[in-house]
């Protein structure tokens, strides 16, 4: 069975991480959506509302998986008996930042490949902290987020407003 690893923060998962999850779905048997518990980042949603934004995301995706980790990737690949690792390429600017992570993944992991996917152009300009920014300010995120990262947005913001 081939699996794959899907990794990020996910704070929170937009239509960019969804269309590749989508595409990857395509290539392995079975891809795990892994919601990075805490790193050097200050999150907006807890690890708790972020799986939930993803597992109502990709409920038409049947072999897709969410689950979180801790710790390092490489290895929490060998415990899922993952063969791959799915990474999303955006503009030219991710691609020096990904170079290193491959290649640190590959030195504590030899057999772990990474698999780039090119985002589609529609989705090249967005990330999480664009959206947060947008959603922020009180403008539209709608159509490059699922509803349900919408309506998080709406309630985070408004209660934060309200502080
Ligand atoms: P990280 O915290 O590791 O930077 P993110 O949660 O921001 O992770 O993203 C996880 C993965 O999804 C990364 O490989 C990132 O490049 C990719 N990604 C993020 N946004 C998009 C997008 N709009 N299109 C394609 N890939 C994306």
């Amino acid at each position: 069975m081939r699996i794959a690893i899907y990794p990020g923060t996910f704070d929170p998962v937009t239509n960019g991480h969804i269309h590749i999850a989508e595409r990857a779905s395509k290539l392995f048997d079975k891809v795990i959506i892994a919601v990075a518990k805490d790193n050097y980042k200050k999150n907006l949603f807890s690890l708790e509302e972020r799986i939930h934004m993803v597992e109502q995301s990709i409920r038409h995706l049947p072999n897709v998986e969410v689950d979180s980790f801790s710790g390092l990737t490489a290895e929490y690949a060998v415990f899922k008996n993952a063969q791959a690792l799915i990474r999303g390429l955006r503009a030219v600017s991710d691609f020096e930042y990904e170079m290193q992570i491959a290649a640190m993944n590959k030195r504590l992991n030899e057999t772990l490949e990474t698999v780039f996917l090119m985002t589609s152009g529609e989705y090249s300009f967005l990330s999480s902290s664009m959206i947060k920014q947008v959603a922020f300010l009180g403008g539209s995120v709608k159509g490059l987020v699922p509803p349900v990262v919408e309506i998080g947005l709406k309630e985070k913001y408004c209660v934060a407003a309200k502080v």
